[in-house]
């Protein structure tokens, strides 16, 4: 049935179609939404300018045939920060592809407010690396997948180093739990990871915590997300 539909999205990807439209993915509280957005490639588009990648709005859809046009469209929250600063752009487009790629969104909701929650800590928090973990770190566990960080998650004792990182597993295991496989894994990148959800710095490890993370994703999504290289050459070893 053709017809009119009000939603909220936070868009998470913006390409090129035909000479003046654009393809618009958006993430709603339902899930994913391929739409066009016809005229936005021009440049006094009011489409094109508000539907930026990250940035969170009020959509009407017209649902008429295989893709919904968005007829119309309202700023919720442009994430102003996040399109002024490379740093935090290029880890939020680390997450906007994660929600992108991620399959088994039957409960959306969940992605959508830890997305949005991720974007506006993301470009108001001091530590934009800190801030980038932290988010990962609850989508993960928005889709089901969230790290055990304080205990072996093999035998459920102290983390005793030296650590590794069964990605499968979800955390780290300790010395006497080797067999579990893994990557080998530094104290200070488990502290890291421990610190960030706490919402705060990661200190040194920061990179190799990432590492971890990005592990985690590509085992979970089965290929790697293509902005984490990009993100990676803009932080480098922060
Ligand atoms: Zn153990």
């Amino acid at each position: 049935m053709p017809g009119y539909r009000e939603v909220q999205a936070i868009v998470l990807r913006v390409q090129e179609h035909r000479e003046a439209d654009r393809r618009i993915t958006l993430l709603t509280p339902e899930g994913r939404v391929l739409a066009r957005a016809p005229g936005a490639r021009k440049a006094k588009s009011r489409l094109g300018s508000i539907l930026q990648p990250a940035a969170m709005v009020q959509a009407t859809l017209y649902e008429l045939g295989r893709t919904p046009t968005i007829t119309g469209v309202s700023p919720i929250e442009a994430f102003r920060p996040l399109q002024e600063d490379l740093l935090r752009l290029s880890a939020a487009q680390v997450l906007l592809e994660i929600c992108d790629v991620t399959v088994g969104e039957e409960d959306a909701v969940r992605p959508f407010l830890t997305l949005a929650k991720a974007l506006r800590r993301l470009s108001e928090a001091a530590d934009a690396g800190a801030a980038w973990i932290a988010g990962e770190m609850e989508l993960l566990t928005a889709y089901g997948w969230g790290l055990q960080l304080s205990r072996c998650v093999s035998c459920g004792g102290e983390l005793e180093p030296p650590l590794r990182y069964p990605v499968d597993l979800g955390g780290f295991v300790c010395r006497r739990c080797a067999r579990e496989g893994g990557v080998g894994a530094s104290p200070e990148a488990a502290l890291a990871l421990q610190a960030a959800a706490r919402g705060e710095a990661p200190g040194s490890a920061a990179k190799e915590a990432r590492a971890l993370l990005h592990l985690t994703w590509q085992a979970h999504l089965e290929s790697p997300l293509r902005s984490v290289a990009f993100a990676e050459s803009v932080f480098g070893e922060s």
